[in-house]
Order: C-alpha cells, then structure tokens, then sequence
C-alpha cells in the first residue's frame, strides 16, 4: 500500500508475534499505526517456527500411538507416512493464518506497508521510497538462524530449511542441544529417520534443570537416536548423493541431510539503528530497559530482537503491554520477566517454569529443598516400550515456596500452565499437599510428592 498521510502514532517494524500484538493492541485503543513487514504476515511462530513445528510434533505423536495400539488390542494394517501430504496440508494450514493475521489487522484499521523498513537517523521510518514519521516507533524484527563458520556450512540447512523439506531425509545429523535440536531430533526420528544429534557439551537442554536434559538423553537413546556428546562438525562435504561431516574427534559420519540447530541471532543488521542512537549488545540484540525503552527516546523493541526469553506468549505480552502504557495512559504497565513457563516440544515432551536446581542453590543456598519422582505412566501399563516420566518440584526458604517445578514424561506440554499460576502467585509445598489430587493422572504425582 502506498501511504496517503506520513504521519502516524505507532510506526512498528514486523509482522511477526510481538509486532503485530502491540500493532493491534495500540490500534484499538484509537492510536494511527503503521506495519511494516516484507514477508508472510505472522513471523517466525506462525511461518517456521512455533506452529509448523507443532503440526509436525502432532503427526510424530500419531506415529507412536500408532506403533503403541496393537498393545491395546488394536490389529492395524501396515501403513505407511506421506510426508509430502503432510507438508502440503500443514502450509494450507499456515497460509490460512496468514489470511487471518491480515484480516485482523484490516479488522483494527492498522496501515499495512510490504517491505523492509529501516529508521532514519531523524526518527522517521523508511521503506523503499516511502518515509512516514511517528510518535513512537517499535522494533520488533525477531531473529534468524545461525550457523557455525566451517567449511561447507551452507550444505547444511536450518529450521527454515527443514520446513522447507519436502521429501523426508532418511538420514539426518542435527548440530546443537537447545530447544530446536531436540524437537526436530523427536520429529524426524519418531517419522522413521535415522538421527544422529551432535552436541558440542555434555549435556542436553543445558540451561534447563539438568534432570530434563538427563532423562531426555536416555530416552532418546531408548529411541534409537545417536547422541555424539563432545563433538563438534569440522567441515561438510558433498559426496554424490550424500553429505559427508568431519568431526573433531577424527571421525566421520555420511548422511542426507544436516541440519543446524546451533542458535538465533536478532535481525538488526541493515536497520540503521547505531546510526539512530539505538544502542546495541555484543550479540546484536537491541538494548531495552524493564519497560522495553531503548537508548533513542521514542524508540522501543520486544521479542527476539531484545535477547530476553525468545517465546512468542513473551514477545506478544511485552507489546500488549507497551501499548496499553503508551497508548491507554497504564503508566505502570511492563511485562514480569520471572517465571515465564516453557514447554519443549521434545518425545517425551516437557514442562518448566521456575529455577533450575542449580540456581535456586546458587540463590537460596542450603535452604533449598528438592522433591523429585520417577514412574511410568499408567498409559504404558499394557505397552511392551514403556517411558519414563520425572518430575521434580524445587522448594525455596522455610515456608518451602516453590520456586520451581519440571516435568518431562507424556502429558507435560498440557501440564505445566496451571501450576505456572501457582508458582507465580507464591504457593508453597504445603499448598500443592493441600490440594486434593486427580486420579489417575501423571499430574498427581506433583501434589503427592514426599
Ligand atoms: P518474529 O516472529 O520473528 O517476527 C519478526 C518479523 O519481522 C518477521 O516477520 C520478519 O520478516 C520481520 N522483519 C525482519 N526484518 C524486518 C525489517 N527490516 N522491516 C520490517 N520487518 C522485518 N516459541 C514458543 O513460544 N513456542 C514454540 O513452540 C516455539 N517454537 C519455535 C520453533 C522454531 C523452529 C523457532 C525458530 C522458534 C520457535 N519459537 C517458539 C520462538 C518464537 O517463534 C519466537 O520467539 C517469536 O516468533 C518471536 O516473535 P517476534 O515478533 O519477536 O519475531
Ligand atoms: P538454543 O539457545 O535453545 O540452543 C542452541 C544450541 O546450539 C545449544 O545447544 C548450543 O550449545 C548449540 N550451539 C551454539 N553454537 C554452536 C556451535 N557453534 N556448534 C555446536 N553447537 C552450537 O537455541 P535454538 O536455536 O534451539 O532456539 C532458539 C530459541 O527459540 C530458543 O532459545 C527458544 O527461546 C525458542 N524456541 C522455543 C521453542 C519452544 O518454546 N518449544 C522451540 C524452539 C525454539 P550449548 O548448549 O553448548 O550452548
């Protein structure tokens, strides 16, 4: 669209999760805005990220109930997977979105302009040959994957590659530890490929409490995946069909496809933001304060831009939260960065929220009480391949405040958000004992722990 009137309230650079919350929120309480955004409306979450990531989460699920039914009396023909199929109806699924993310920003009157955007060192915001000026102007550009700087890095792909795929690889190493490594690890294995996943440390998960990335490990393992812990990919080759990856230790492995999960890195480059006075950190993401104000007065970031908690429920709270002060007079109004739940989309998926046990030790020393347990759910009572569920609540002080509760094991990813209220509104272990438990869930266990 070509802007008939410059001048705006809110200027907001991405479509994407937290642009387009705060677009939307400051447009309903009667402010003149302005989105900017070159590709497919809805960002990361909605295009390569959270979405499709779950849709395929979902079909790798379907693909363990389907192997686990003959324990409950099921008699299946043989079947087999379409990923094409799947993939076709997932980016149906996706452009619908899409369509409906524009809508939405029709329905709330928010100009729409395709392209980059970029600030001008006078405030004002460009895009192409057009200029428009605001009040205030938003960043909210998120992040992209990066990648090691080895010889033949770019053989490799990375999560927007692997949604991209449209054939599945038969044979895949996925680089890195993090949340995207295990995910896509649990994916492509549970669809049938064989996975090696190669972390440079020792540990899965390692900013998480360690008994999730332990209990993960094993169960991968049970899995038939090859975790190579210590390892780090050297150089990739192409040899014909396949790709060869050298390893540190001396060794080699050939496979179809490499995927990199080895991190984000914010998209700040090419905005003119040091040249505004937008200060940036070492790792490129924008500097904000506790209200997501950056250096340059009327200038503001959230979502991944800002390095803090990269989730999508973050980025759109942190916006919605921005417009209701800027816009609804809520001068108070910020987003509470403490106790953000978190659920890893990993087979056995998990639930967080809190401190690790190492930091609750590191913050609360020796009044720290731990309670953790270990059990196979009643679900695999008439399965051959049973998983392991582990939980562990962590306690803090001498009225025992939970501080932090975990939970790897089938149900966690629908568990987690209920005792995330709990832990933010201080409820202590005696409170969990105080509730009567529902039964037979794995849930329970959280409110029976001894
Ligand atoms: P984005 O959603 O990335 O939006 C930024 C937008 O800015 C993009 O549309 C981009 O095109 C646009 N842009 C870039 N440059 C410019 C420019 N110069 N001008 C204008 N626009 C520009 N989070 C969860 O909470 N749950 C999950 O299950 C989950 N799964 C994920 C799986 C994967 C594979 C990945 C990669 C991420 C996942 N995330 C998940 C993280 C989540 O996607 C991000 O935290 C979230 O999308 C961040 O929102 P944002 O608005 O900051 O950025
Ligand atoms: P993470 O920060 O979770 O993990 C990055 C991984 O890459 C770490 O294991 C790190 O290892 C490893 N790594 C980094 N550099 C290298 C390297 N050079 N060689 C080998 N390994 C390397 O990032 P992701 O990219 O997985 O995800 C980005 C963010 O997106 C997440 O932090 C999360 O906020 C969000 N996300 C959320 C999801 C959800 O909510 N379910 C799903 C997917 C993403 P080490 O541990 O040694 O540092």
């Amino acid at each position: 669209m070509t802007l008939q009137d410059p001048s705006f309230d809110l200027a907001v650079l991405g479509g994407g999760s937290g642009g387009i919350a705060t677009a939307r929120r400051a447009a309903q309480y009667g402010a003149k805005v302005v989105l900017i955004e070159p590709a497919r409306l809805g960002g990361t979450c909605v295009n390569v990220g959270c979405v499709p990531k779950k849709l395929m989460w979902h079909a790798a699920q379907i693909a363990g109930t389907l192997a686990e039914a003959t324990g409950y009396g099921f008699d299946l023909a043989p079947h087999s997977h379409d990923w094409p199929r799947l993939v076709e109806r997932r980016e149906a699924y996706i452009r619908r979105l899409n369509g409906i993310y524009r809508d939405g920003l029709d329905r709330d009157r928010v100009s729409l302009v395709e392209g980059c955007g970029r600030l001008l060192p006078d405030g004002r915001v460009a895009c192409g040959d057009q200029v428009v000026a605001a009040r205030h102007v938003l960043i909210a550009t998120g992040g992209q994957p990066q990648r090691p700087a080895i010889p033949g890095a770019e053989l490799g792909i990375d999560s927007d590659g692997f949604f991209a795929l449209r054939t599945m690889p038969k044979r895949v190493a996925v680089v890195g530890a993090g949340y995207i490594a295990v995910e896509l690890c649990g994916v492509l294995r549970a669809l049938g490929a064989e996975v090696t996943l190669i972390v440079r440390g020792q540990r899965l998960l390692s900013s998480f409490d360690a008994m999730l990335g332990e209990t993960l490990s094993a169960e991968l393992v049970q899995q038939d995946v090859h975790i190579r812990y210590g390892c780090e990919v050297q150089r990739l080759e192409q040899q014909g069909g396949s790709l060869n990856a050298g390893l540190n230790d001396g060794t080699s492995i050939t496979i179809d496809t490499l995927i990199w999960a080895t991190g984000r890195r914010a998209n700040t480059e090419g905005l003119g933001l040091v040249e505004a006075g937008v200060a940036l950190d070492d790792a490129g993401h924008i500097v904000v304060d506790d209200w997501q104000n950056s250096s340059r007065d009327g200038v503001y970031a959230v979502g991944d831009v800002t390095g803090r908690v990269s989730l999508t429920p973050v980025a759109i709270a942190a916006g919605r939260r921005l417009a209701d002060r800027l816009f609804d007079g809520q001068s108070e109004r910020r987003l509470d960065y403490a106790n953000i739940a978190s659920v890893v989309f990993s087979h056995p998926p998990i639930g967080t929220v809190g401190l690790s046990e190492d930091l609750a030790r590191k913050q609360h020393g020796d009044a720290v009480k731990i309670y953790t347990t270990r059990f196979k759910a009643l679900y695999y009572g008439l399965l051959d391949h049973k998983h392991e569920t582990a939980m562990k609540l962590v306690c803090a002080g001498p009225e025992q405040k939970v501080v932090g509760v975990h939970v790897i094991g089938v149900g966690a990813d629908e568990m987690i958000q209920g005792f995330a209220v709990a832990v933010r509104m201080g409820a202590t272990k005696s409170d969990f004992d105080d509730t009567v438990a529902i039964h037979p869930t794995s849930a329970e266990e959280l409110v029976t722990m001894r």
